[in-house]
């Protein structure tokens, strides 16, 4: 393979290992969104060659997907980068043992950026796992009561009402309150529920993924040992929680911070040790927890991403700075519906609308074929609603750029002003 200068105009990028060459992107198909941005990746070769990649937008779009989603820019150039030699080891990420020091590193450093991130008190495990959300669903009533106890469910969307389906199998789960009747549409007051006082625990999804509809607040169990438990997949990490509310946090990483594979629960460790006899092993947080999530192989190129994403969120300045862009880029998009005059729609209550997941219809439903096909035209993709409730649902998380909310917001105008 002929080697090319890297400082030829068009050259390949060039990663130079100890042996060999390995020919990447060229660096005209680097993806990236802003055309004047430039990246910096420091290669982890053996050579340390530094590559300045000149920015391209035009081959990434815009991924309004609902998850997996759309990855920091930054953080899959600097995977990109790292990805056939991680940090000099030789090896990828995905080569790497678990048990060796240097899968240690990642999994320590995910795990320690992460509780800084959330500000994770010591008493609380943070285990990283697989088998996603739906796994939880299951492995939260086999580790926090006996097959009799009574729970209670706060149901404000569909993730909610699986959750507690699956809770019938493994005890006596109550649905205290459901938005169902409704179509899901917002939060009730928490006066007004009828908490069991003898619930172990008290479920919530945090934020309802598919009918947009988020806690600002979160309800208080009124079983003084029971705790507060929340599936918080579709926000986690886009805003400051006090973790200390609750007895247990899950999430899928697929959604803010990494690829799909990886489940985060965030566990107070006096709640762990109580698992239900039938509890299979994979299941069983105080096994994950005694091990450090090792007691066997984790999602290891998963936890890795994770861990790249925690880094850039911290760069970002933390969780409070997360929240305000957050706030800003949901903001112009409900602002854009609210003021369309009824030609899109936002049915959720205002006060609970969900800062990712901004589900609207066209008053002219006929359109919607038309819509979603001319924004995919302008390389937005993913806009179509869920299929249990049609319309559009705009995902935004952390990692997409105002830049592309604008740019929705821009086609939603335009879409108006021609089939008004
Ligand atoms: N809970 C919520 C809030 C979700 O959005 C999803 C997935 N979209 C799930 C649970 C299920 O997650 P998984 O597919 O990772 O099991």
């Amino acid at each position: 393979m002929a080697a090319t200068s890297l400082n030829a105009p068009n050259a390949p990028l060039l990663q130079k290992t100890h042996q060999t060459h390995v020919f990447l992107k060229p660096i005209s198909t680097i993806p990236c969104q802003t055309s004047a941005k430039r990246f910096c990746i420091s290669c982890s070769a053996t050579t340390q060659d530094r590559l300045s990649v000149q920015s391209q937008s035009q081959d990434r779009v815009f991924n309004f997907a609902a998850g997996p989603a759309t990855l920091p820019e930054n953080v899959l150039l600097k995977a990109q980068s790292e990805l056939y030699n991680w940090h000099g080891s030789g090896m990828s990420v995905m080569e790497m043992s678990h048990r060796g020091k240097d899968f240690r590193s990642i999994i320590e450093k995910a795990e320690a950026d992460l509780r800084s991130l959330l500000n994770i008190p010591e008493n609380y495990a943070v285990l990283f796992l697989q088998g996603g959300a739906t796994t939880q669903f299951a492995a939260v009533p086999l580790n926090l009561c006996a097959p009799g106890d009574s729970v209670d469910y706060l149901v404000t969307g569909s993730w909610g009402d699986k959750a507690f389906k699956e809770a019938k199998k493994y005890c006596n789960p109550k649905v205290i309150w459901s938005g169902k009747s409704e179509n899901y549409v917002r939060v009730p007051s928490f006066d007004g529920l009828e908490l069991n006082p003898n619930a172990k625990y008290l479920h919530i999804c945090a934020n309802e993924t598919i009918y947009g509809v988020e806690f600002k607040d979160y309800p208080v169990p009124c079983n003084p040992n029971g705790v507060l438990v929340a599936d918080m997949s579709s926000n986690f990490c886009s805003k400051p929680v006090d973790v200390t509310k609750f007895g247990l946090i899950y999430a899928g990483a697929q959604k803010n911070v990494g690829p799909s594979g990886v489940c985060i629960v965030i566990v107070r460790k006096d709640l762990l040790g109580n698992a239900q006899e039938i509890t299979p092993v994979m299941l069983d947080y105080k096994i994950h927890a005694d091990n450090n999530s090792l007691y066997n192989t984790p999602p290891c190129y998963g936890i890795y991403m994770c861990g790249l994403v925690f880094e850039d969120l911290l760069k970002q300045g933390g969780l409070e700075e997360v929240e305000k862009k957050n706030h800003k880029k949901a903001g112009i998009l409900y602002n854009a519906i609210d003021e369309s005059k009824g030609f899109y729609r936002c049915p959720v209550e205002k006060s609970v609308r969900s800062m990712m997941n901004v589900p609207f219809t066209l008053e002219k439903s006929e359109l919607e074929a038309e819509f979603l096909k001319e924004a995919e035209k302008e390389k937005m993709v993913q806009l179509k609603g869920h299929r249990s409730v049609g319309g559009m649902r705009a995902s935004i998380y952390n990692a997409m750029p105002l830049a592309g909310v604008e740019k929705l917001v821009a086609f939603m105008k335009d879409f108006q002003a021609k089939h008004a």
